[in-house]
């Protein structure tokens, strides 16, 4: 009997050594000392043993009980303390980490100086007025005195929906609209996208424009230079310098094209203006009297300037961008300069 409860001792402690999990430990507690276990099994047999052995065989079970049971709690315990502090450690936030920061968006900058030309001008009283992107032939050719064997009617110059209709060309046919639907004074500035078949380093196949028109009796060519002055004055500086140079546009008569002196050189030469110290800025003119006839405005009465200008390239000159392109390319490096 002696050595079977030895034997046991070895059996038991050999597979406590070898049990990792708590469930093991459990499984070796109840197969061994459980009501039904092993060593319960072998004292039943303790009466049958000779009288003066049970004493030290009653000692000997009491021993091997005792010594697995510490030995069993002992393991459990350390069990589950390594699960708590496996689980502290794991749940532990470092408060000493730098925090996610948000990421906000910002306005394009073709937006943002579409913004800057809109809010000089309604300064001066002209309001915003908008009009359709897909547009007739009629608003973005005849109405505005160009007629079908002009060069701007040329294909390679205008995106065709069909034989009548187009993309813009220019935001001039929302003049056109604006006059057939109110008679004079109007003061007007028409921003938004127009298209034309170019793409280059300073030519995108859509393109944002602002434009603007100024119906009223006795408007004279003195008021255009006026208000041009300001607004460019305005937008690059009161020291800007400018000239106007005779032009032509098939819906203005006369007609200046405006420069201003190269915002890069200060007008010594540089690459930008081509050495010559100036850059081209906008478009204007007086009103031909044959586009207000369209409009059934009285041209014995009345008088107007118009202007156009491409939004991109004052971005551009006011942010030094040598490529127009990058504007659309959507790089978030670009962007987020602004
Ligand atoms: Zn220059």
């Amino acid at each position: 009997m002696k050595e079977a409860l030895e034997d046991l001792r070895r059996k038991a402690d050999g597979e406590i050594d070898s049990a990792k999990t708590g469930g093991e430990f459990l499984d070796i507690k109840t197969r061994y000392l459980g009501r039904k276990g092993l060593l319960t099994d072998l004292l039943r047999g303790l009466k049958d043993a000779a009288p003066e052995d049970k004493p030290l065989l009653g000692k000997l079970s009491n021993d091997i009980k005792k010594s697995l049971l510490e030995k069993i709690e002992r393991a459990l315990e350390d069990i589950e303390s390594g699960d708590r502090d496996k689980a502290l450690r794991e749940a532990r936030i470092d408060v000493t980490l730098p925090g996610r920061g948000l990421r906000y968006g910002k306005v394009h900058p073709v937006t943002r100086v579409e913004g800057e030309i809109c809010d000089i001008f309604a300064t001066l009283g002209f309001s915003v007025v908008e009009g359709p992107e897909v547009e007739l032939t009629y608003y973005n050719f005849e109405a505005l005195n160009i007629p079908e064997d002009h060069p701007a009617r040329d294909i390679h110059d205008t995106f065709y929906v069909t034989d009548n209709i187009v993309l813009r060309t220019h935001t001039s046919p929302v003049q056109i609209r604006t006059m057939e639907q109110q008679p004079p004074p109007v003061r007007i500035l028409s921003p938004g996208k127009v298209y034309r078949p170019d793409s280059d380093i300073s030519h995108t196949p859509m393109f944002h424009q602002v434009e603007g028109l100024l119906v009223d009796k006795g408007i004279t060519f003195g008021d255009l230079k006026g208000v041009l002055t300001f607004f460019l004055r305005q937008m690059f500086g009161s020291g800007t310098q400018l000239r106007f140079r005779p032009s032509f546009f098939p819906f203005t008569e006369p007609s200046a094209e405006v420069d201003i002196q190269c915002v890069m050189c200060k007008g010594s030469g540089c690459r930008v203006c081509g050495q010559s110290g100036w850059i081209e800025i906008l478009g204007s003119g007086m009103v031909d009297p044959e586009v207000f006839k369209t409009v059934h405005y009285d041209t014995e009465e009345i008088s107007g300037f118009a202007f156009g200008l491409g939004v991109e390239r004052i971005a551009m000159l006011k942010y030094g961008i040598s490529d127009i392109r990058l504007f659309f390319e959507n790089d978030r490096r670009f962007l987020e300069q602004f």
